[in-house]
């Protein structure tokens, strides 16, 4: 719920409005994991909360650690009341500590490279589950002596295709009296839904966008992320536009790197073309070798040659290495390791790209 919708849900139980952002207080901002530890609520009230508006049943599946050179990771696998499976990373940094969360159980996109787009969209995650995760991060990060600096909806699924309960998770984390996150430090992925990318450079929230681009040629794009056929390059690319013109700010194109796929000189020329006189920024990012794919990351060569290329180009662009490829961190790989066992089973791609593109 949103600080208001508590406030009405207060008030058609006849409480004060003011308990509202006392529990926003607690929850979020203290991060209280039950009603129990919010003292300043009257106990008849806290028990009435529990059984009312109870705390998102998530259990922690698995949590597995990585020690990095920057910092520790860490992967957590939760599992929902319908025994679905989410994924979502912390990541510290020495500057900031950053939330990579899902907003999809499965992803209709399906893309070539992807582990979660393997399995198809099972479900929608509520506004609920995605802010919970959130939380449960925040939480992990306090126990370490740090505090959340950053969200990323990098995680399992299409936030764009998931609209309205992302918006509402935005402003939920916005709330001064509870997390205070500023839309700033969110930063929404999108596999190039072009309507809803229209439809957040009009919204009040100042989140970053970040588009999953990966090749510069429509055949090439449609291969990886079959929603081009959909909505192609040019069309991406004149969204991406729109969305600068009218909010002023930068976007950044995510290129998943696969060797011998689309790391040729000449497509990160194309890609230089294609991108000159946006406002933008380029993150390179070596694949990660999926359990169920052949793909492997370029050699280190062919990474900074493609680099290059765009950089000599003036574009701003930078080689983002993935964190925790021995804790199968990319998106999908810790569901798929553990629903692969005693789980349900990942399931072949079945249906056409056109298909997942009308899925959205
Ligand atoms: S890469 Fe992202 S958009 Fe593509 S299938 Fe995976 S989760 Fe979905």
């Amino acid at each position: 719920m949103t600080l208001a919708e508590l406030e009405g849900f207060l008030a058609e139980r006849g409480l004060p409005k003011y308990r509202a952002k006392q529990i926003f207080g607690w929850a979020y901002g203290q991060l209280a994991e039950s009603y129990d530890a919010m003292r300043t609520l009257p106990a008849a009230l806290r028990e009435r909360l529990a059984v009312e508006l109870p705390f998102v049943p998530y259990t922690t599946a698995r949590e597995v650690r990585l020690a990095e050179p920057e910092g520790e990771t860490v992967k957590a696998l939760f599992e929902t009341p319908d025994a679905r499976h989410v994924e979502a990373v912390l990541m510290f940094y020495p500057d900031r500590v950053t939330a990579c969360i899902s907003c999809q159980v499965g992803c209709p996109i399906r893309c070539t490279f992807c582990a979660t787009g393997l399995g198809g969209l099972e479900r929608n995650l509520t506004t609920g589950e995605m802010v919970a995760q959130v939380v449960a991060l925040a939480r992990r990060a306090r126990a370490a002596g740090r505090a959340l600096t950053n969200v990323v909806m990098m995680g399992m699924g299409e936030p764009l295709a998931n609209y309205e309960p992302t918006m509402k998770m935005i402003g939920i984390l916005n709330e001064g009296a509870g997390l205070g996150f500023g839309a700033r430090r969110v930063t929404v992925s999108t596999a190039g839904v072009v309507p809803n990318i229209d439809r957040l450079a009009a919204e009040p929230y100042q989140v970053n966008l970040a588009v999953s681009l990966h090749a510069p040629t429509d055949d090439l794009r449609t291969a990886l992320v079959p929603l081009n056929r959909r909505w192609p390059v040019a069309e991406l690319l004149d969204a991406c536009r729109r969305y600068v013109g009218k909010t002023g700010r930068r976007v950044t194109f995510e290129y998943i790197l696969i060797d011998g796929m689309n790391d040729a000189p000449e497509l990160a020329e194309e890609l230089a073309r294609q991108l000159r006189g946006l406002l933008c920024h380029v993150n390179l990012i070596p694949c990660n070798p999926t359990p169920a794919g052949p793909f492997q990351p370029p050699s280190h060569a062919a990474i900074e040659r493609f680099a290059g290329i765009l950089r000599d180009a003036g574009i701003a662009t930078t080689v983002r290495w993935s964190r925790g490829v021995t804790i199968a961190a990319a998106c999908g790989q810790l569901r798929a390791e553990h629903e692969g066992g005693a789980g349900r089973p990942i399931r072949p791609a079945r249906r056409t790209p056109a298909a997942a593109a009308a899925a959205v």
